[in-house]
């Protein structure tokens, strides 16, 4: 198997772009893929300050590579879970990251704030990653906010949208086609801007980067993910991709051709003002006087 672009020796294929590449080639094909999806989506631009969510995996771990290999000012956010060895070992992925490149990090350690995942999930009687969403939510926007960031990115992957985009549509929750985007815009200085910009990259691909550009990330999945539905719709997604290489792309590339047909259904009131929509308790922005995170961390 030989490389599309220069002949040499092929070190991965890619059947849905029917196409191979060596290493260095690859690098450009990725570099290429996250640059089209900033540029196609005006994720951010080289002069915003970006907070990079990192979790220790090989989607997050790359981002930030990718980030600052393509030129911008990208610092990171490490949420500690509290989620028994996996979330120290998580951890330690992240700070030797750090460290080789001497770069900025934010650490928030659930532990330390009285409140790790497992503990808040018993205490609520809720599942560990309805409560997990939440908490990391509110963090990335607070962290976000208070530190006068621009923008978020999260390491969000093809594979993770398309998925999410299955279980959107097989329940038909029209809220939540309405607001899935790779972007979601920012309001005022108190809702910070959300961006993916792996968006057009699969799980595979973001992982051979990873490998091939030597980051060593954390294999584990966190142990609350078993049996996630989330897994399911990738699985179901992978088996037609196996069959017709594509239409994962395809499939979530069209939504976002059409996606503005979910948002006019919902007719939503955008949130214009976030000044007068602020929790009564934290003053992260919130439509409710009691936001989500306050009401899980402070039950009354
Ligand atoms: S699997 Fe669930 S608990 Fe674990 S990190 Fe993801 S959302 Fe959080
Ligand atoms: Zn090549
Ligand atoms: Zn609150």
């Amino acid at each position: 198997m030989k490389c599309r672009r220069c002949r040499q020796r092929a070190v991965i294929d890619l059947k849905s772009h029917n196409t191979a590449f060596c290493a260095d080639c690859f690098f450009v094909f990725v570099e290429r893929q996250v640059r089209r999806a900033i540029k196609e989506h005006q994720m951010c631009s080289r002069r915003d300050r970006i907070l990079v969510c990192v979790s220790g995996g090989k989607d997050s771990l790359a981002l930030w590579d990718l980030l600052l290999r393509l030129g911008y000012r990208a610092e990171g956010l490490y949420i500690d879970l509290g989620i028994e060895d996996y979330s120290r070992r998580s951890r330690e992925k992240v700070e030797a990251f750090v460290q080789g490149r001497g770069l900025e990090l934010r650490v928030v350690s659930l532990e330390e704030e009285g409140f790790p995942i497992p503990e808040l999930a018993r205490r609520n009687r809720r599942a560990e990653c309805s409560v997990c969403g939440t908490v990391k939510r509110h963090y990335f926007n607070r962290v976000a906010a208070e530190g006068g960031y621009d923008v978020v990115a999260t390491g969000h992957n093809l594979d993770d949208e398309a998925g999410r985009l299955l279980g959107n549509l097989l329940h038909w929750q029209w809220e939540y086609l309405s607001k899935q985007s790779p972007v979601l815009p920012g309001v005022g200085e108190a809702l910070v801007k959300k961006v993916e910009p792996l968006c057009r990259l699969t799980e595979r691909e973001t992982a051979a980067y990873a490998l091939l550009r030597g980051i060593d990330y954390q294999l584990e999945e966190c142990p609350m993910s078993r049996g996630a539905t989330s897994l399911k719709y990738k699985e179901v997604l992978n088996l037609l991709e196996d069959w017709m290489p594509g239409t994962k792309a395809a499939f979530y590339q069209g939504f976002l051709k059409n996606s503005e047909i979910f948002r006019r259904e919902t007719d939503q009131a955008p949130l214009e003002s976030p000044s007068s929509f602020r929790c009564s308790q934290c003053g992260q922005p919130s439509l409710a006087e009691i936001c989500n995170f306050c009401r899980l961390t402070n039950p009354t």
